[in-house]
């Protein structure tokens, strides 16, 4: 490619509306053009790469077995009523009405479609186990679009569905999917964790999370290597603390704390440590409010709070004027003491003694509140987050936590949907068998912005190999004014391209400067550049995009290096 004839905009100023390093640098490289909010257009350049992504994820799950197909983006309102989702999945399913007033989305998944497919054309056990698959734009109407192509509305995911006779089928068709994932992940060159995650709206039991460890990730991951264990901290399990609880020293006392409506003020108030008080939040249930209460050092945990018996699902903290009828006080003032509404202590305020708490009266808290004499002794679930230093479920450690974007996420789905939808084969007896069913995503679009989120410098992007929208780029020094250079530099580039590199040629008139700061910016792994001076001795100037020197090489060698390091 002639960088003459590949209208290619690069960005020397940082985009103000742009938060993260990968979305800096991929509007930077002119890879992606914002039209709206969470829509981008990939531009030749950012589509090279994203084809890239995309291939690598085609062949492996080929290798698996899987079989391509492609659904409709657009996906009509019926086959959602059949499974419930047309009232569950709320505001991010973007709904529309073709011309005769029938109901439709633009899908921002497959389960609906794929499992109508499969009542249709599955039949029999002979035909089975099948694992369908497609890369195909979705479209969610996400709250908050941010961090450019990372959390987009609109994004290509390659999703599979896999359908078996039994669980046990779909434990192997899941054992597989798992095992394409850490192939696809390690040909891209990432660096990943394979975690335990929640299976969230799209239900059933089994589900991993695929994440590319860096530190802008949305999800928070705790691990212990000693343990083998890895999960989403929306689902890290904690247990109730073993051991003795310290005796009470103190009596109960209410004092005034005035304006004091925040742990840390109340800390700071009373000179006592967040582990010594109490954290009572009022979320909406079911039949009225529920108070939860947490160690005041702790956050709690939605994903577990909201599976209570009673919490509303998604979780939805009380307004001010609730606060304030659950607990006679408003907000920052609630406490588990006399409180007449249900509650639920997490597992942590076990062993606590002569707490600190809301007294559930304006500017009052309580001191030395103790639980036996002053409550009644908690019974206690888990709703809090883990954090760093937490016991491994394994006991063999502790945990650490580290950030993490999640990339593929694999469930292992069972009936939930072909029940709904009554997709079912014939068994060798012939009895009917309703289907089990997994899926599985990766972000295709995501993993652009993950990869560059772990491959950059000050420069610019520095792509693994696998990714890179050329292999290499030859930089000609006065390519206007010599014709020597100009030769040269044209013979590089046919030599490179009849040996199937992915070669730019930058025969632009610009400055050297310009040139070398847009082939940094961009990411290319191998440059080449041509000068006159280097000409005279034979030689052209090689640098790896990972390197911090370039090295002076005879000109074959300087080739042969390119040809055998690049991807061809
Ligand atoms: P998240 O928790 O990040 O919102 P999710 O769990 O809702 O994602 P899945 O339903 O598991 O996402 O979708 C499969 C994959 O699609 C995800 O692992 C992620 O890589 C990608 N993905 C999901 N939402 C987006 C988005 N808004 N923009 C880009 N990629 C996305
Ligand atoms: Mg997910």
């Amino acid at each position: 490619m002639r960088y003459s004839q590949f209208p290619l905009t690069t960005l020397k100023e940082v985009p103000a509306e742009a938060e993260i390093v990968s979305h800096q640098l991929m509007l930077r490289a002119g890879l992606i053009r914002r039209l709206a909010s969470g829509l981008f257009t990939w531009m030749p350049l950012g589509l090279k790469v994203l084809r890239k992504v995309e291939a690598v994820v085609r062949e492996e799950m080929d290798r698996s077995g899987a079989l391509e197909l492609l659904m409709p983006a657009v996906q009509p309102a019926e086959l959602w009523q059949e499974t419930g989702r047309w009232e569950q999945y709320g505001p991010l399913l973007l709904r529309m009405s073709d011309r005769h007033g029938r109901d439709f989305c633009f899908g921002p998944t497959h389960e609906e479609v794929i499992t109508d497919v499969a009542r249709r054309e599955l039949r029999s056990y002979r035909q089975l186990p099948v694992n369908y698959y497609q890369i195909q734009t979705k479209f969610r109407d996400e709250i908050r679009p941010r961090f450019g192509v990372m959390r987009s509305r609109e994004f290509l995911m390659k999703d599979a569905y896999s359908f078996d006779l039994d669980p046990e089928g779909l434990e192997v068709a899941y054992g597989k999917m798992h095992d394409a994932y850490r192939a696809i992940f390690e040909r891209l060159g990432l660096r990943f964790r394979v975690v335990d995650a929640d299976s969230g709206e799209i239900g059933g039991s089994r589900s991993q999370e695929f994440h590319v460890l860096a530190e802008s990730g949305e999800d928070a991951i705790a691990y212990c290597d000693a343990d083998s264990y890895a999960s989403n901290v929306e689902t890290a399990a904690t247990e109730r603390p073993a051991g003795e609880r310290p005796a009470a020293t103190q009596a109960l006392e209410t004092v005034s704390t005035p304006d004091v409506r925040t742990i840390d003020a109340l800390c700071e108030f009373l000179k006592v440590r967040p582990e010594q008080t109490l954290k009572t939040l009022i979320v909406e249930g079911e039949d009225g409010p529920i108070a939860l209460v947490l160690r005041g050092d702790h956050e709690l945990n939605a994903v577990k709070a909201q599976k209570l018996p009673g919490v509303k699902t998604p979780l939805t903290m009380a307004g001010p004027d609730a606060v304030r009828a659950a607990t006679g006080a408003g907000p920052g003032y609630a406490g588990p003491h006399g409180l007449g509404v249900p509650v639920f202590f997490d597992h942590a305020t076990a062993l606590m003694a002569d707490c600190v708490a809301g007294a559930n009266r304006d500017g009052a808290h309580l001191t030395g509140l103790n639980f036996g004499r002053d409550i009644d002794e908690p019974g206690t679930v888990d709703i809090r987050n883990v954090v760093a230093g937490d016991p491994t479920p394994g006991g063999n450690g502790e945990l650490s936590i580290a950030r993490g974007i999640e990339v593929g996420h694999i469930f292992q789905l069972g009936d939930k949907y072909s029940r709904a939808m009554n997709a079912a084969v014939l068994d060798d007896e012939g009895r009917e068998r309703v289907l089990s069913m997994g899926c599985y995503g990766i972000g295709i679009t995501r993993i652009v912005g993950a990869a560059i989120e772990q491959n950059h410098d000050d420069a610019g992007i520095v792509w693994p190999e696998q990714l890179a929208p050329f292999d290499a780029v030859i930089v000609p020094i006065g390519m206007d004014k010599s014709e020597t250079v100009r030769e040269a530099a044209e013979e590089l580039y046919r030599n490179l391209e009849s040996r199937g590199v992915d070669v730019l040629i930058d025969d632009r008139n610009a400055r050297p400067g310009v040139k070398f700061a847009d082939a940094e910016l961009i990411g290319i792994p191998h440059r080449l550049v041509v000068s006159k001076r280097g000409l005279a001795a034979g030689e052209i100037e090689y640098r790896h995009r990972r390197d911090t020197e370039s090295v002076q090489l005879k000109r074959d060698e300087a080739l042969d290096r390119v040809v055998g390091e690049s991807l061809v």
